[in-house]
C-alpha cells in the first residue's frame, strides 16, 4: 500500500487516516452484494467510526444507522440520515434518549427488557405517538471471537430470553403506545466463521416457527452486524466477503411472505479503510529488547491493551534496507500500551513515520483523553 506520506507530513501526528479509494470500493462492494436482495436494509453500527466526514459517505451510499445511544442518534441525524432508517438499541436507554428517538421518529427501538418496554410505552403515551420497537432476543448462540466481544450468549447482558419471547411480544401487542414489528438479534464482533452466523439463522428458523404456531407474524428480523475483517492482511485482503455473508443468510434464513431483513455492519465498513498514523520519538535499546517509542498511544487506539488485539504495523518512510526487531509501544503511563511485541520493520529513526492499519473501527471513536491528552483528528482523502 502507497501512503500519501508527502500529505502526512503536513498534518500534526498522530491522527486517523481514512483512505477514500478503499472506502469508496468497499461500499461499492457492498451495494453490489446487497442489490441482489431487494429486501435487505444496510444500517451502518455508527458506533464503530462517528467522524462526520465518514458518516457523509456512508449517508450517501444510501444506508441507515443503528444507534446505541441518543448522542448516536443525534449524530447521525446531523450528518443527514433519515429517521426512518435509524434503529436505536442498548440496554440502558435513558428517558432523554428515548424521548429523542420518538421525536426524531425513528424506524425502531431495539428493546432489551420488559421495563424498558414500559417506560417505552409510557413516554410514547405522553407524546401521543406510537414507537415502533423490535425485541432483541438472546439466542444463546456462542461466537468464534474474543470473550470480551462475544454478546450473544445467556449469560451476557443483552438482550431478552428466548423463553420470555412470546410473553414479552403478546405484552407489547396489549400496549397502546407501542407497535411489535419484529426482532433483532447481534451475537458479537469481529466473526470470520460463516457458521457461526449459520448458527444464528437455524435458531432464529427455530423461533419464527414457534412465533408461527401462535399466530404471531414478524415483519422485521434484524440479524445485527459482526462481519470481521481481515487484520493480518489489510493489503491482501481489503474489503471483506460482503457476498459470501449475505449468501449465507440467503441460503439459511427462512423468510416470510414479505419479510424484511435488517443487517447492522460497522468493522466491516470502515476497518480496513483507516490507519493510525504516528511518528517515532525515540528508539530506546535495553539489554534484551529494543523499543520503538511512537507519538500515539492507547488512549488513541485501545484495541490492543482492551482486546489484545494486533494490528499490522509497517515503516511507511524508512528506506533502511536493514530490518530489526522492536516492540513498538506509546508515551502513556501504562505497561499495556504497547501496539506489537517483536515486530520486525525497516530500522527505525527519529522522524519515521508508522502506520498502525485496520484502525478505521473502533479507533478514534473509542479515543480518550488519558494523560490529559489531545484526541486524535480523523481526515478521509
Ligand atoms: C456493535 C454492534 C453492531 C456492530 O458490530 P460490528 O462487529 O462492528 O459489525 C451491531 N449491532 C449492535 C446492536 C451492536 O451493538
Amino acid at each position: 500500500m502507497n501512503f500519501p506520506v508527502e500529505e502526512f507530513r503536513k498534518i500534526e501526528t498522530p491522527f486517523y487516516y481514512y483512505d477514500k479509494k478503499v472506502f469508496d470500493n468497499t461500499l461499492q462492494a457492498i451495494q453490489a452484494s446487497l442489490s441482489e436482495h431487494p429486501n435487505y436494509h444496510l444500517h451502518y453500527a455508527i458506533k464503530a467510526n462517528a467522524n462526520v466526514d465518514v458518516l457523509k459517505e456512508i449517508q450517501k451510499a444510501g444506508f441507515g444507522v443503528d444507534a446505541v445511544s441518543g448522542g448516536e442518534i443525534q449524530q447521525a441525524l446531523d450528518a443527514g440520515f433519515d429517521a426512518n432508517k435509524i434503529v436505536y438499541a442498548g440496554v440502558g436507554k435513558a428517558d432523554w434518549e428515548i424521548n429523542l428517538g420518538l421525536d426524531a421518529g425513528i424506524f425502531c427501538f431495539n428493546v432489551e427488557s420488559e421495563p424498558e418496554l414500559q417506560i417505552i410505552n409510557e413516554l410514547a403515551g405522553a407524546k401521543g405517538k406510537v414507537a415502533k420497537v423490535c425485541f432483541r432476543i438472546n439466542p444463546n448462540v456462542g461466537a468464534h471471537t474474543h470473550a470480551n466481544i462475544t454478546t450473544g450468549l445467556a449469560e451476557n447482558k443483552f438482550g431478552i430470553a428466548m423463553e420470555d419471547m412470546e410473553l414479552a411480544i403478546r405484552e407489547a401487542q396489549e400496549l397502546s403506545n407501542i407497535e411489535f414489528i419484529g426482532l433483532h438479534f447481534h451475537i458479537g464482533s469481529q466473526i470470520l466463521e460463516m457458521g457461526d452466523f449459520e448458527a444464528l439463522c437455524a435458531r432464529i428458523n427455530e423461533l419464527q416457527d414457534r412465533l408461527e404456531q401462535e399466530g404471531i407474524v414478524v415483519k422485521n428480523i434484524n440479524v445485527g452486524g459482526g462481519l470481521g475483517i481481515a487484520y493480518d492482511d489489510p493489503d491482501g485482503k481489503p474489503i471483506p466477503d460482503f457476498e459470501a455473508y449475505f449468501d449465507t443468510y440467503a441460503r439459511n434464513l427462512r423468510l416470510r411472505e414479505g419479510q424484511h431483513v435488517h443487517f447492522e455492519l460497522g468493522r466491516a465498513i470502515v476497518g480496513q479503510m483507516g490507519s493510525l498514523i504516528t511518528k517515532v520519538l525515540y528508539v530506546k535499546k535495553c539489554h534484551v529488547k529494543q523499543f520503538c517509542i511512537v507519538d500515539a498511544g492507547m488512549s488513541d487506539l485501545i484495541r490492543p491493551a482492551l482486546y489484545d488485539a494486533h494490528h499490522e504495523i509497517q515503516n511507511i518512510t524508512s528506506e533502511a534496507s536493514e530490518r530489526e526487531t522492536y516492540d513498538v509501544v506509546g508515551p502513556i503511563c501504562e505497561s499495556s500500551d504497547v501496539f506489537g511485541k517483536d515486530e520486525n520493520l525497516p530500522s527505525c529513526d527519529r522522524g519515521d513515520l508508522i502506520a498502525i492499519r485496520s484502525a478505521g473501527a473502533y479507533g478514534e471513536i473509542m479515543a480518550c483523553q488519558y494523560n490529559c491528552r489531545k484526541l486524535p483528528k480523523g481526515y478521509l482523502f
